[in-house]
């Protein structure tokens, strides 16, 4: 086994190369990144960068000895062969980790997006008090954009097709953040569809135009795998990967397609995995997820290629975590972990609608617990609180099922509320 090729830069890509050295490989190792930039943290662009607190946040990762090629693009691949657009590759094992690219939408192509450090610097410019800004989509980042524009004098209108922001914490939830954007002085509209984007502003579906100086189009990602299309690799939204996130060919590529059992692994934004613990394919683009799931994926590729078996029944060698996203916006640090169900009920712990009593700056925190029919807590998003989200997290690991009444006692810490396996 000589060389292990690393497609994609970012976290997931730059935490392959740190584990593939601490797990004991001592070949060679390329990193192929179509960005010019070494692998850098994403989080912060829309809080630190964006504010100008900071214009680097490059990872300290050791890529010393690594073979990197930066502004290289993968193009194709087949067994034992990654195409670029500088020339083939030839590889013994491969690492998928191409993350994910902001969906855009029909109209301008002026519409700005944020996912790259270029994005944010370019952005930061624009923000300049007095300017207008439409934020069309009211999640995470149009929520974090938003927070940074409003606090710099910009007038920000946000356009949100749903009926309310964070749609992803569901309406109640989310509807609950619904005060923090009049506070903000932002312009909030709900349930408003977007015609057209214009490079002068929105166009909305019931015919308003908002004129805006930038917009900035936060309605999701897409994972960043169009360039596997002919590889013979199963794709699902994401790269699709086992529990030990080893690439599943396509049933159309016969057998193993070619491909060496666990010689080509994924990592990160760009994974459709499968969870035991959820009985399902996941797809987190999130921050957590690029940060651990790539010591799976090293250790399988490292297996296997010494000889071994992809699959192993060792808890350490799958990936099954129970998802863990966090957000700043709007003063708030939000925190939201686990996998709501159809069935879950939502229990509130703490008044989301209070105040900041006399004297205090801000408002007390407040969380919520989705439950099963079990009785398991199944998720919990924290607002302000986090050592509910410390607790919580235990017990999601531990499919705890906590006493209700006690769950919604804000003077009972959560940490008292001792895990009870179902
Ligand atoms: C502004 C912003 C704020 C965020 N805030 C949070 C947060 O607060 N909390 C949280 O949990 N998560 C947050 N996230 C999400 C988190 O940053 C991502 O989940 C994480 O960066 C994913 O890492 P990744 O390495 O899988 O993918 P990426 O970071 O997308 O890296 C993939 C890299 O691969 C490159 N690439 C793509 N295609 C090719 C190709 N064909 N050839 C070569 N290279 C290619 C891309 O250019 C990119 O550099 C945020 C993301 C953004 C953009």
């Amino acid at each position: 086994m000589d060389r292990i090729v690393v497609v994609g830069g970012g976290l997931a890509g730059g935490r392959t190369v740190v584990e593939l050295r601490e797990q004991g490989f001592s070949g060679a190792i390329t990193l192929v990144g179509a960005e010019e930039h070494r692998p850098y943290d994403r989080p912060p662009l829309s809080k630190a960068v964006l504010s100008g607190r900071t214009d680097d946040t490059t990872l300290p990762f050791d890529l010393d000895g690594v073979e990197l090629l930066l502004g290289r693009h993968a193009t194709g691949l087949r067994p034992g062969v990654l195409e670029t657009d500088g020339g083939p590759i030839e590889f013994d094992g491969l690492v998928l980790a191409t993350g994910a690219a902001p969906v855009r939408l029909p109209g301008s192509a002026d519409q700005r997006v944020l996912r790259t450090i270029d994005d944010a610097r370019a952005l930061r410019e624009t923000l300049r008090p007095g300017a207008r800004l439409v934020v069309v989509g009211a999640g995470w980042i149009g929520a974090e954009v938003a927070t940074h524009a409003a606090a710099h004098e910009v007038a920000v209108t946000v356009v949100e097709a749903g009926a309310s922001p964070l749609l992803a914490l569901g309406p109640v939830v989310g509807g609950h953040t619904v005060p923090w954007y009049a506070a903000a002085g932002i312009d909030l509209r709900l349930g408003a569809a977007v015609a057209q984007i214009r490079s002068d502003g929105v166009e909305l579906a019931g015919g308003e135009f908002l004129p805006a100086d930038a917009v900035v189009v936060g309605v999701g990602v897409r994972p960043d795998v169009s360039w596997l299309e002919s590889s013979g690799l199963q794709l699902d939204r994401g790269v699709v990967v086992d529990e030990w996130m080893s690439a599943v060919p396509g049933a159309d590529a016969g057998g193993a397609g070619g491909y060496r059992p666990g010689s080509v692994v994924g990592a990160g934004d760009c994974t459709a995995w499968w969870s035991r613990r959820y009985e399902r394919r996941m797809r987190v683009e999130h921050w957590e997820c690029a940060q651990e799931s790539p010591r799976v994926a090293v250790a399988t590729l490292l297996r296997t290629l010494a000889g071994g078996q992809p699959s192993s029944e060792s808890p350490d060698d799958i990936y099954n975590p129970v998802p863990y996203f966090w957000s700043q916006q709007f003063g708030r640090m939000i925190q939201f972990a686990g996998l709501p169900g159809p069935d879950s009920t939502l229990v509130l712990r703490g008044d989301p609608t209070a105040v900041a009593p006399p004297g205090a700056k801000k408002a007390p925190g407040w969380s919520a617990g989705w439950f099963a029919p079990d009785g398991r807590l199944v998720a919990l998003a924290t607002v302000a609180r986090p050592l509910d989200m410390v607790a919580g997290r235990r017990m999601l690991l531990a499919d705890a099922a906590p006493d209700v009444a006690k769950f919604s006692d804000l003077d009972i810490a959560l940490k008292e509320l001792a895990p009870q396996p179902v």
